[in-house]
This record gives C-alpha cells, sequence and structure tokens, in this order.
C-alpha cells in the first residue's frame, strides 16, 4: 500500500437514513474537498451501505463496513459476505474489533479468516488489535498484540499489501480515556517492528492507526508521533464539528510528512 495518512470513522450501530445524510452533509459543508494527504473512510452501519455509497459520490470519501464474514458466500444465515460489500461500494472492513470480539466472542483465528476473505474481495481490512486493561496492567500487552498480529498474518500474506492495522487498546474504546501519546507510540512501533521481521518494507509502508477516544482535543498529539499514520474515530466520527477538526489535525502532520518524503 502507498503510505499515505488514513482517517476512518466506525459509525458503529447508529444512524438512519436522515441521520446519515445530515452527518454526510454536515462534513461536506465543513471540508468542501478533501485534502490529497489524508484519505477518508466512513463504515457506517450495514443496512445503510448502499445508501451512503450515493451520499459519498463524487466525494472522495470512501466507505468501509463494521464486519462480513470469513466465507465468501454460502448457507450462513444472518452473515455478509466481503463480496457483496464490494458490490455495494464498500473499500474497506474494519477486521477484529473488539466490541465484536468483546459481545460476539470473535477470536483471533476468525479474524484472519475474516481478513483473507475480504483481501480475496478486493476490501482493504483494518485489523485492529489491542489489549485489556488487565493485560496492560499484568505486563502482557506486547504478548497479546503480538498474538493477534501473528494470528491474522497466519492467514494473510505481506505480498497482499492492501492492509490496514489498526491499534484500539481496548480500555481506551469508549471510554473517554485515550492513550497518552507515548504509549501509542511504543505499541505502534513494537507492531510495525514485528511485522517488519515478516517483511521489512511493507512494514515501513504498512499504515497503522490508533483508536480509542480520540478527539479533537487530544489528537494532534497523538498523530504527530512518528509511527502513527492516522485514526480511527468512534464517538467523534458522529459529530462533524469533531471530526473534521480532527481530519484538519490529521492534515497539517500529513502534509508536513509529504513534504519531508519529497
Ligand atoms: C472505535 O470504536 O473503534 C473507537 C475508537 O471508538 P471511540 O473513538 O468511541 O473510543
Amino acid at each position: 500500500m502507498k503510505k499515505a495518512h488514513w482517517l476512518v470513522g466506525n459509525w458503529k450501530m447508529h444512524g438512519n437514513l436522515a441521520a446519515n445524510k445530515a452527518l454526510v452533509d454536515g462534513l461536506r459543508q465543513r471540508l468542501p474537498t478533501l485534502s490529497d494527504a489524508v484519505q477518508m473512510v466512513l463504515c457506517p452501519a450495514l443496512p445503510y451501505v448502499a445508501q451512503m455509497e450515493g451520499l459519498v459520490a463524487g466525494t472522495g470519501i470512501m466507505l468501509g463496513a463494521q464486519n462480513a464474514s470469513d466465507h465468501l458466500k454460502g448457507a450462513y444465515t444472518g452473515e455478509t459476505s466481503p463480496m457483496m460489500l464490494k458490490e455495494l461500494g464498500c473499500g474497506f472492513v474494519i477486521i477484529g474489533h473488539s466490541e465484536r470480539r468483546s459481545y460476539q466472542g470473535e477470536t483471533d483465528g476468525l479474524m484472519g479468516r475474516k481478513a483473507l476473505a475480504a483481501i480475496d474481495s478486493g476490501l482493504v481490512p483494518i485489523i485492529c488489535v489491542g489489549e485489556t486493561a488487565e493485560e496492560r496492567d499484568s505486563g502482557r500487552t506486547h504478548e497479546v498484540l503480538g498474538r493477534q498480529l501473528d494470528a491474522a498474518f497466519g492467514y494473510i500474506r505481506t505480498a497482499h499489501d492492501n492492509i490496514i492495522v489498526a491499534y484500539e487498546p481496548r480500555w481506551a474504546i469508549g471510554t473517554g480515556i485515550a492513550a497518552t501519546p507515548e504509549i501509542v507510540q511504543a505499541e505502534h512501533s513494537f507492531l510495525r517492528s514485528r511485522v517488519a521481521q515478516r517483511d521489512a518494507d511493507f512494514a515501513a509502508r504498512l499504515p497503522i492507526l490508533y483508536g480509542g477516544s480520540l478527539k479533537a482535543s487530544n489528537a494532534k498529539s497523538v498523530f504527530d508521533m512518528p509511527d502513527v499514520d492516522g485514526g480511527l474515530i468512534g464517538s467523534a466520527a458522529l459529530n462533524p464539528d469533531e471530526f473534521v477538526a480532527i481530519y484538519k489535525a490529521l492534515d497539517i502532520i500529513a502534509r508536513k510528512a509529504a513534504k519531508g518524503n519529497a
């Protein structure tokens, strides 16, 4: 994947036809054109993907889903194939979000199979990894992150290239307590070096996003960290003022980075 900066909005199980339109209109009013330095991906609730495709058409905003099956088709009642998502206009899918691990009992292995099915369908998987508070407090953060990452890369290959990783400490999601910039940098650096053991060039290009209670007031200090390539945003993605302010904070840093690399 070309090295780039990313802002992904995870709308979770929120929204309806009117609210989705109001939110996209609100984003477009505040941000009539997207920056070429920051890619924006919105992940609405599944039933609204088709509506959203119409709303974002021609805006440069891209669409993602919050989950997909590890199967491409078949007798899997209630599941959604990543191929269907692709047909509906999605380019991305969040895999292994901690809320799915907690409430739906998703395992590391299932996450790996879902990531592979997504890639096979032409979607970019956004692979979420993160430790619980208890795992961090008992000094097991790297063991857990390494296990989750290795499980995913047991199925997918660095040759697949179109892959995004998101570091989302479970204790930071939806709690209002974001990880400090220092913690974020330390864990992103750990994740990048773990991937580099497989393929150093791929690891250098791999976008690693931070997610967990990011908002306009703390985004800049996290985005300033060298191994942070953007954010995965939950609650603040539902507020156009907040989301656009986060986007602009990332854009300033992305432009600086692009100049530095030129
Ligand atoms: C998320 O759900 O991926 C997330 C980061 O949520 P929040 O920003 O609300 O913590």
